[in-house]
């Protein structure tokens, strides 16, 4: 905006704006520069100013007498929040369980109190007690996996990308991977499976077709190249009508008559049978490999609902060959990550009863409706203290596994849906996500509501308060 249009207040308020050098003298910043620096408290003064001067470019009137004080609180407020951190908890009320935008799964609490004790002093990490020398960073991880898949051993690395990129040039490097035309998957952003083929120093060999591939496929392009059969889990998507995949037995029979290994790619690393609850069968780790398969790879963070990880599982032998490569060793995962792990793994371990109650993402997947209706109903209750006018609906609705698993998965789902009239839905969204813990809800068709399944313990009563607080009212 030129000089020439600014009304009279507005100039007013830029000669009022305090200059930067002259309030880091005053009083008024003193405490604050004690405390933090004049460094933090500079850069911060310049900011919140900036934006204030824009603010008044873009006609935004203010008493030009209450901008210094304004500037103090605003400086304070965003030093509080700068100090707070960007990352923070947020509510997940999308209905979308692994939700790979808000950090996939919520860790079981006995994963964190298991980080905060390990990390928090030195460890074991790479000490052995017993023999008081140098130990390998993986046992109580690798011990864990065995138990739980029948591995005759793990290697847990920085992702599945990271799992699938080391297995592959670990069993194939400047050699040919066979692999379908129906499984040449996008993950999403970077991770495309021909990318991670070439990036690995693989070849892609392509057979069938994108709906249809046999067995004779495989056989007709397997030569003196070929070093390894791939098959790689579908995730975010189905191929529906005239389909036609190998299955994994076939493979495994195939690879063991030609002499080649077979490498599959899980991607949810499912080690918990949910039965029919997501009406459609998820391999598990433990089944795959049963069937023969030399080595698979999973996530940690999908179905598992462990720390962000990769786990590369199955044949000492090919386990062992990726473990030695110096990629391995780029790959690597820290304590953090191992704490977490191992202590997800053991709740696994324990059976199905540990497993329902304590894996966060795993409760919510197989959460009755009913009790997601018992939730709906005290929040229905809580909030009909609302303004006549504003009502709030049960509404049914489907939630989704997410994090590119079981795309055909159907959960049941109920939401809490608000409506009233002159409701301005989007500036309501914007502040439950501006909030110091902020709400992401769903909006669908010009409706914005809560989805019960994803909301953690305790989290409804966040969703009510700040219901409350948009109508105007205090929550009790
Ligand atoms: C999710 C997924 C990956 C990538 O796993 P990250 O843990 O996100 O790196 C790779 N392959 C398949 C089949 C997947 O579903």
């Amino acid at each position: 905006m030129s000089k020439q249009t600014l009304n009279e207040s507005q100039k007013e308020c830029l000669r009022a704006l305090p200059q930067v050098g002259r309030l880091l003298e005053g009083e008024q910043y003193a405490a604050l520069i004690e405390e933090t620096s004049r460094h933090w408290v500079t850069q911060l003064l310049r900011d919140e100013s900036e934006l204030l001067r824009g603010e008044i470019l873009a006609g935004h009137t203010y008493a030009a007498d209450t901008l210094e004080a304004l500037l103090l609180e605003r400086v304070h407020i965003r030093s509080r929040e700068r100090r707070h951190g960007l990352l923070k908890r947020v509510i997940n009320a999308t209905g979308v369980v692994v939700h790979t935008n808000l950090g996939r799964s919520p860790l079981a609490k006995r994963a964190l109190e298991r980080v905060v004790e390990v990390s928090s002093g030195y460890c074991n990490l790479e000490y052995d007690l017993p023999g008081r020398r140098r130990g390998g960073r993986m046992f109580g991880v690798q011990d864990a996996l065995r138990q739980l898949t029948g591995a005759e051993d793990a290697l847990v690395v920085n992702n599945n990308a990271a799992a699938v990129m080391l297995a592959l040039s670990a069993m194939a490097e400047r050699q040919e991977v066979i692999l379908s035309r129906g499984e040449l998957v996008e993950i999403g952003g970077s991770f495309r499976i021909p990318d991670v083929m070439r990036t690995a120093g693989v070849r892609l060999r392509e057979v069938g077709c994108t709906n249809r591939t046999h067995l004779r496929d495989y056989e007709d392009a397997i030569d003196e190249e070929t070093a390894l059969l791939l098959k790689v889990h579908q995730s975010n998507y189905v191929i529906k009508g005239f389909t036609k995949e190998v299955s994994v037995e076939e493979l495994v029979a195939l690879g063991q008559a030609r002499g080649l290994p077979v490498l599959v790619d899980l991607g949810s690393g499912c080690l918990f049978d949910v039965g029919d609850a997501f009406q459609v069968h998820e391999p598990l780790v433990q089944e795959v490999l049963r069937a023969g398969v030399d080595v698979v790879t999973f996530s940690g963070d999908k179905l598992l609902g462990g720390p962000q990880a990769g786990v590369i599982a199955g044949k000492k032998e090919w386990v062992r060959r990726a473990a030695k490569r110096p990629l391995a060793r780029a790959l690597r995962v820290d304590k953090l990550t191992l704490a977490a792990l191992e202590a997800t793994l053991q709740i696994y371990l324990e059976g199905p009863v540990a497993i329902r109650a304590e894996i966060p993402g795993l409760s919510m997947l197989l959460r009755d409706i009913s009790a997601l209706e018992v939730v709906g109903r005290a929040l229905e209750t809580e909030l009909s203290v609302l303004p006549s006018g504003v009502t709030v609906s049960l509404v049914p609705s489907l939630a989704a596994v997410g994090g590119g698993a079981l795309p055909s998965a159907t959960l049941p789902s109920l939401q809490l849906a608000i409506d009233a009239p002159g409701f301005d839905i989007e500036a309501f969204d914007k502040w439950l996500r501006a909030r110091q813990l902020p709400i992401v809800a769903r909006l669908d068709r010009g409706r914005i509501s809560f989805d019960l399944r994803t909301l953690l313990p305790g989290d409804e009563h966040h969703v009510c308060e700040a219901i409350c607080q948009w109508f105007d009212l205090d929550s009790k």
